[in-house]
C-alpha cells in the first residue's frame, strides 16, 4: 500500500516481547527466565508487572561482561537450576529477546525438564517479530508445538477459542456455544498448561483474532478445522455461529436457531442506536482493530481511516474487504505519522487511538481515547458487546463542543 508523503518514523507497538510474556505469565506455576540485557529486564518487569499477570520476572545478571565473557549460558544454565529449586515451579519459560547473542541462544544447550519443571525457549527478538500482538501469537505456537497433544484421538464436538478477550466475553461465549452443542471448549491463551495439551485434541479452532498465524497453521497442521472470523455485529455473529456448527457438525436446526436469535439480539441493539452520527479514526495497536470498525460502519457510523500494527493477513481478509468495500482507508504496520495525517485530512469527530495519536487530536480540539484502555477491556461480541461499545462511542461524540471549548479557553 503506498504511503503518504509524511516522514515514517514511529511504528505503534510497544516492545514485543511483552505479547510473549503476557502469554506466558499467565500460566500457573510459571517463572519465567528473561535472557536479555539490563534495560530491557527492566522496561519488561515495568510492564509484565502492570499489564500480564503481576508476577516477577528473573533473569541472569547480563552485563557486557557476561554477554562477551563466555559465560552466558552458564549463567543461564545456573539461573535455571535455581528457579527450579522452588518445588512450586511447574514450568520456566527461558525467553530471549533482542541482543543478538542472546537471540542465538541454542536449546540443545538448556535442559528440558528439571526438578518439576519443565524448561522451554521462547524466542521473542524485535527485529524479526514486529509487534506485541505477533509475539502473542509466537509464544501460543511455541507452546503448542512442546506441549500440545496433536498424535492423541480428537474429541468430537470439541473446541479452542483462541485469542484474548474480556471475561464477559468469555462468559457469553461459553454459554452461546453450549446452547448450539459443543461439549468441551478451551480458551487460549490460557492459565494452565494442560490446557496447552488437550488443546492438540480438539475438533476445531475458533481463531478470534486474525495475527494468530503460526498457531492456526499449527492447527491446520495437525488436522484441526479452522473458523475464521468473530461474533462482533449482527452479521457475522449469526455466520460465526453457523461456521461453528458446521466445522463441529452439529444439529443443524439448533444452530440456525440460536444464529438468528443472537443476530436479531445485536440488530435491536445496532437499531437502538442508529441516530449515532459521526466521523471516527481508529488507529491501535493491538492487530483487532478492523472488526471493531465494522462494528461502526455496521451502526451507520462513518469510519474513514483505520489502521493497525499487525501486517495484512489471510484471516484478516474478510474484513479487509468488508471495510474497503465500505470506503474506509486501511493502513497495516502503521506508522503515528500516518495516524496523525489522516486526524488532519479526515478532521474526525472521535479517534480511538494510541496515546501519542490521542495527544495530536486533542491538541485540536478532538475527542480522543486510548483503544487499549477502552475497547480491549470492554465486552466486543454478541448483542451486550455492541450495546456497550456504541454506548461509550455515543458519549464521547456528544463531547466535540466541550473540547473545543476547552481548546478555545487554553488557547485564549
Ligand atoms: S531492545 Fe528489544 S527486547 Fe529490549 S526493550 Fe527494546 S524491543 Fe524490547
Amino acid at each position: 500500500m503506498e504511503k503518504k508523503g509524511c516522514d515514517m518514523l514511529h511504528p505503534q507497538s510497544m516492545c514485543p516481547a511483552f505479547g510473549g510474556l503476557r502469554v506466558l505469565t499467565r500460566i500457573d506455576g510459571v517463572q519465567v527466565c528473561l535472557v536479555a540485557d539490563q534495560g530491557c529486564l527492566y522496561g519488561l518487569t515495568f510492564v509484565s508487572h502492570f499489564y500480564a499477570a503481576r508476577k516477577s520476572i528473573v533473569s541472569p545478571e547480563l552485563m557486557n561482561v557476561q554477554i562477551s565473557g563466555g559465560t552466558m549460558i552458564d549463567d543461564l544454565r545456573r539461573t535455571i537450576e535455581e528457579i527450579a529449586r522452588d518445588p512450586a515451579v511447574r514450568f520456566i519459560p527461558v525467553v530471549s529477546t533482542c541482543v543478538a547473542e542472546t537471540a542465538g541462544i541454542a536449546e540443545e544447550l538448556l535442559p528440558r525438564k528439571i526438578g518439576n519443571a519443565e524448561v522451554l525457549l521462547v524466542r521473542l527478538p524485535a527485529f524479526q517479530i514486529r509487534t506485541h500482538p505477533e509475539a502473542k501469537d509466537v509464544a501460543v505456537a511455541t507452546l503448542l508445538k512442546r506441549f500440545a497433544g496433536f498424535s492423541r484421538e480428537k474429541k468430537a464436538k470439541s473446541l479452542v477459542v483462541l485469542g484474548e478477550i474480556f471475561p464477559v466475553d468469555a462468559m457469553m461465549i461459553g454459554a452461546i456455544l453450549q446452547k448450539i452443542g459443543v461439549e468441551s471448549v478451551i480458551a487460549l491463551p490460557g492459565t494452565a498448561l494442560e490446557d496447552y495439551i488437550e488443546a492438540g485434541q480438539v475438533e476445531a479452532c475458533a481463531v478470534l483474532h486474525p495475527f494468530y498465524e503460526r498457531s492456526t497453521a499449527l492447527f491446520e497442521e495437525h488436522g484441526v478445522k479452522i473458523v475464521k472470523g468473530n461474533p462482533i455485529g449482527a452479521n457475522a455473529t449469526a455466520q460465526w455461529i453457523r461456521r461453528i456448527g458446521e466445522a463441529l457438525d452439529l444439529d443443524v436446526a439448533t444452530v440456525q436457531a440460536v444464529a438468528e436469535e443472537e443476530s436479531q439480539k445485536t440488530r435491536d441493539v445496532l437499531a437502538r442506536f442508529n441516530h449515532l452520527k459521526g466521523k471516527v479514526i481508529v488507529a491501535g495497536y493491538e492487530g483487532n482493530e478492523l472488526p471493531v470498525v465494522r462494528l461502526l460502519l455496521e451502526a451507520g457510523l462513518e469510519v474513514p481511516y483505520a489502521s493497525t500494527s499487525i501486517a495484512r493477513n489471510a484471516l484478516g481478509e474478510e474484513d479487509h474487504n468488508v471495510l474497503s468495500m465500505l470506503g474506509t482507508e486501511i493502513r497495516y504496520r502503521k506508522y503515528l505519522e500516518e495516524d496523525m495525517q489522516a486526524v488532519i485530512d479526515y478532521e474526525p469527530d472521535l479517534v480511538i487511538g494510541t496515546t501519542s495519536l490521542d495527544s495530536f487530536a486533542k491538541e485540536r480540539g478532538i475527542p480522543a481515547i486510548y483503544y487499549t484502555n477502552n475497547i480491549s477491556a470492554r465486552p466486543l461480541f454478541f448483542a451486550a458487546g455492541a450495546a456497550t461499545v456504541l454506548g461509550m462511542i455515543g458519549g464521547l461524540l456528544g463531547k466535540r463542543e466541550v473540547f473545543r471549548n476547552m481548546k478555545e479557553y487554553f488557547e485564549g
